[in-house]
């Protein structure tokens, strides 16, 4: 489905093209890229290179181990990516950035698309994030060779989202991290397994209770794995 601004666009800046679509060019994401709900588009920022081997990166300031991608040929690949009235927002993946929530995906989601720049190396020259107003964003506390696997993470999150993408699960408001809860546990047949039962209130038919039963559950392994996420007075699953 293409929506009337047309789809959701999404331009990668990568040293490495190949990359991309990769996951992202199979399954719910891969049908939805060849319905053209939305679009993908990579450019290599090796083409914005310096001389005859078209060098993208020097050594640091000050000394130090690695490389660092030299801000001139990056901002060179971004101007050439976007025009200047392109509304959608430029983001840099960095180990440096605001971790990435679910309430940021779906505000990202909602938008127009992405610009996505994928560091290499050491990551990039300061100046350019400054320069052409990168976002920094980041995908956890951990880190990766390269911004391209933060990159397909943060798009394919976006891209479940889109209106038509996942049909009527995408509303997806029983979801970990939705109302700031982790989801409740599922099951699905046989009803009996290895002498293990699917909870019976789950075979009731009663909706309510079932209802009921899923938003404890939901509040009890919240509080029991990631209390962070709750509000302070909810933490007590009893409560
Ligand atoms: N020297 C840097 C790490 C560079 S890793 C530091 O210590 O902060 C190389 C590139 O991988 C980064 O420029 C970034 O684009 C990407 N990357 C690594 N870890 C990431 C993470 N957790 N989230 C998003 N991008 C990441």
């Amino acid at each position: 489905m293409t929506t009337a601004q047309g789809p959701w666009r999404s331009t990668i800046l990568t040293l490495y093209p190949e990359m991309f679509p990769g996951p992202l060019g199979l399954s719910l994401s891969g049908d939805a890229l060849a319905r053209r709900v939305w679009s993908l588009e990579t450019r290599n920022i090796r083409d914005q290179g310096i001389g005859r081997h078209r060098s993208v990166d020097d050594t640091p300031a000050g000394g130090g181990a690695g490389m660092v991608l030299r801000c001139d040929v990056l901002a060179a690949a971004i101007d050439a990516a976007t025009a200047s009235d392109d509304p959608r927002p430029r983001l840099l993946m960095s180990p440096r950035g605001r971790p990435l929530t679910q309430a940021r995906v779906r505000a990202l989601a909602a938008g127009p698309g992405l610009v996505v720049v994928c560091g290499r190396f050491e990551g990039v020259d300061e100046r350019v994030i400054a320069g052409r107003g990168l976002e920094e964003v980041s995908i956890g506390d951990y880190v990766l060779s390269g911004g391209e696997v933060a990159a397909l993470v943060l798009l394919d999150s976006c891209v479940r989202l889109l209106p038509g993408v996942m049909g009527k699960v995408a509303s997806g408001e029983d979801e970990s991290f939705e109302g700031n809860r982790l989801e409740y546990p599922h099951y699905t047949r046989p009803r009996d397994w290895e002498g293990r039962a699917i909870p019976d209130v789950l075979n009731s038919g009663n909706h309510a209770a079932v209802a009921r039963w899923r938003r404890a559950e939901a509040l009890r392994i919240t509080a029991e794995r990631r209390p962070d996420l709750l509000a302070p007075g909810e933490t007590d699953p009893a409560a």
